[in-house]
């Protein structure tokens, strides 16, 4: 167990917050999705109500550490200071005289927020100058940002290494709800995975077969289980370099009793396009000259089945081109079901996310998981740089 911000006293002490920020913007700079401002809200307000001195530091976008106004946190400053009552300021560097000069002039309840640290290089270098200039500016650390927390960068493994540290609630929750979930689920275990990048994935399968009752895969990454097993998939997408892993995670599976479901059927096109009519093809092989983009008919039946029987689901990855509206139906039908049943439900990665959320259903999931490639890491059953890092409680 990591110690968590209820366990640190913070009365009076500068603690450096690492949040996700990573907020969408338009043209304009306007936030188009303040969910994860709004999400840390709590570990925000926690930390204050207890006098802390808060430096918030984040990154935003891909500025490959360069200065670029389009991926300032500024905008984000803005619109803390019309969610929060406290008095905030804005540091236009990281580690440089406007941060150092704020930090040390914070009162109790305040906030700092910093500058983009993307806007470094030596922030996902993990330089160590850079890093005990960070810390330098708090007294104690605190991480609440999950989604980042997989990397090794300067404000996620180097400053806790350096400052009494603890996880934030987001993190808190994050972790101990996957960690919860695969070391002791209730059974029937049924997990569902999909997307196109069988390299991100393949690993996760591997791990899962360990734990889950029943794994169905779909999305681009069912051909290559189906390749595997002999089948032709035409022209659908396959890593022929993973064929060989997929072969011996299938037999492993068997020889476990893990039943890994995929395809029977499918809805395929010629042309990869969004206005391509769906053609189904009610076997699973898959003719020459068709590309699969979606599960068909008796896939969805099957796959709803063995969820409706699930006490445990976690669902990562689309299961069809679901940008493509008629290669939509099998993500949105699985997004829908997983809201009726009484399962307890877990979904990760964005697209999922974003199928949950245009079904109007998102609170019939128990748990949505924020971070990406941290939730896959742990999913893969490896740990996260950015957590083990963190002090123990004692
Ligand atoms: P990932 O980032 O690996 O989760 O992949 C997400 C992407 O997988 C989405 O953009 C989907 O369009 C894509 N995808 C899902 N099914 C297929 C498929 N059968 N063929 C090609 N791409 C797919």
């Amino acid at each position: 167990m990591k110690r968590t911000i209820e366990q640190l006293n913070v009365r009076g002490k500068k603690v450096l917050l690492r949040v996700d920020f990573n907020v969408p913007l338009d043209d304009n700079g306007n936030i188009t999705d303040e969910t994860r401002i709004t999400k840390e809200l709590p570990t925000i307000k926690y930390l204050l109500s207890k006098g802390a001195k808060l430096i918030i530091c984040s990154h935003l976008g891909r500025p490959e550490g360069e200065f670029n106004m389009k991926y300032s946190l500024m905008p984000v400053a803005k619109r803390l200071v019309d969610l929060l009552i406290n008095k905030i300021f804005f540091a236009k560097d990281v580690v440089g005289p406007d941060a150092v000069s704020k930090a040390n002039a914070l009162g109790e309840g305040e906030i700092l927020l910093l500058e983009n640290l993307r806007f470094f290089k030596e922030e996902e270098k993990n330089d160590p100058v850079f890093t005990r200039k960070l810390a330098s500016l708090a007294d104690v650390y605190v991480n609440d940002a999950f989604g980042t927390s997989h990397r090794a960068h300067a404000s996620i493994v180097g400053v806790p290494k350096l400052l009494p540290s603890a996880v934030g609630f987001l993190m808190g929750k994050e972790v101990n709800t996957l960690l919860s979930t695969l070391k002791n689920p209730q059974k029937p275990f049924v997990c569902i995975l999909g997307g196109a990048k069988i390299s991100d994935k393949i690993y996760v399968v591997m791990n899962l077969t360990k734990i889950a009752d029943t794994i169905c895969i779909a999305g681009g990454m069912a051909y290559t289980f189906l390749k595997a097993q002999g089948f032709s998939v035409g022209n659908s997408m396959i890593d022929e370099e993973k064929i060989g892993l997929a072969k011996q995670i299938l037999d492993e599976a068997q020889r476990r009793n893990v039943k890994i479901l995929l395809p029977v059927d499918h809805l395929c096109a010629t042309v990869f396009s969004p206005t391509s009519k769906a053609i189904v093809v009610r076997q699973t092989n898959i003719p020459e000259g068709l590309t699969g983009l979606d599960i068909g008919p008796k896939t969805l039946k099957m796959f709803k089945k063995e969820l409706s029987q699930a006490k445990t689901v976690i669902w990562n990855g689309p299961l069809g081109v679901f940008e493509f509206e008629n290669f939509s139906k099998g993500t949105f039908q699985v997004a829908k079901h997983l809201a009726r049943i009484k399962a307890r439900t877990i979904v990760g990665g964005g697209d999922s996310i974003a199928a949950i959320n245009k079904t109007g259903k998102a609170e019939k999931i128990s748990h949505i998981s924020t971070g990406g490639g941290a939730s896959l890491q742990m999913l893969e059953g490896q740990p996260l740089p950015g957590v083990e890092v963190i002090e123990d409680l004692k």
